[in-house]
């Protein structure tokens, strides 16, 4: 009789601490979800904003798009330096930050330094225009597809007209020119380099924060053809002393 009193005393203090227990870990576990929710809404709803303004900028004027910049989602140290090559793809999401010029898409650095280059060139008495600068993901597509179809018709098999024609023009996701960074100046022409414009540029590109991309000797680690046309933004510090030390972006890349 003793031994049941004694275990009901016990019995109920022991279950209201159990259920008050078990109340307490109930209540953290709902609010950590609700914290986890709340913060998991924030980033989708900041990349939603980050990507839908990324992509309305690059429709419409500079002065329209001001504030895509806090847009960038890429985690790199430089985002004037990204390294898009044969090896090394466009990041997924990755948000090029457009504006338009001249009737083409540029990433907003790029097409400030654009700008007054192409002002100080006109002072110059040389005349500078952009064929191409930015270009989707999809249009890279189009214009491979294109190049190997060139070349199919010099080449028997498809992967011999494929590499040949992958060192003219990138494969999809590949492209620099999907960063909004680069441009082909002038028309595309393989004499550009017999022309006072180019002439200018190898004196004057490095002071506005460009270099020519695809040096001739330099095709060996660049794995494009030599192209006097297309020029790459990476910041006027970058750009000079690549030019000061003859490096190309690869090769600067590697000594960092
Ligand atoms: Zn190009």
């Amino acid at each position: 009789m003793e031994k049941q009193r004694k275990k009901r005393k016990y019995f109920l203090p022991f279950l209201g601490a159990f259920v008050s227990l078990f109340v307490f870990f109930v209540c953290c576990v709902i609010l950590f979800l609700e914290i986890y929710a709340y913060r998991d809404g924030r980033e989708k709803a900041a990349n939603a904003g980050a990507a839908s303004s990324a992509v309305s900028s690059g429709r419409s004027s500079p002065q329209s798009s001001a504030g895509a910049s806090s847009a960038a989602a890429i985690a790199v140290t430089d985002q004037n330096l990204i390294l898009v090559n044969y090896s090394h793809k466009l990041p997924d999401g990755y948000l090029p930050d457009l504006v338009s010029v001249y009737g083409v898409q540029l990433n907003r650095r790029a097409a400030a330094a654009y700008q007054k280059m192409n002002s100080a060139a006109a002072s110059d008495g040389i005349s500078l225009w952009i064929s191409s600068a930015y270009r989707s993901v999809e249009r890279q597509e189009e214009l491979f597809r294109q190049e190997i179809a060139d070349y199919s018709k010099s080449y028997s098999s498809q992967g011999e007209a494929q590499a040949y024609a992958e060192q003219s023009v990138a494969r999809p996701g590949y492209s620099e020119h999907a960063t909004g960074l680069a441009m082909d100046l002038n028309g595309v022409r393989n004499d550009f380099d017999e022309m006072p414009a180019f002439q200018w540029l190898s004196e004057h590109a490095q002071d506005y924060g460009f270099i020519l991309r695809y040096p001739k000797d330099k095709q060996n680690i660049t794995k494009i053809k030599y192209e006097p046309w297309h020029y790459r933004y990476v910041g006027v510090e970058h750009a000079q002393s690549m030019k000061e030390k003859n490096l190309c972006l690869e090769e600067y890349l590697d000594l960092r």
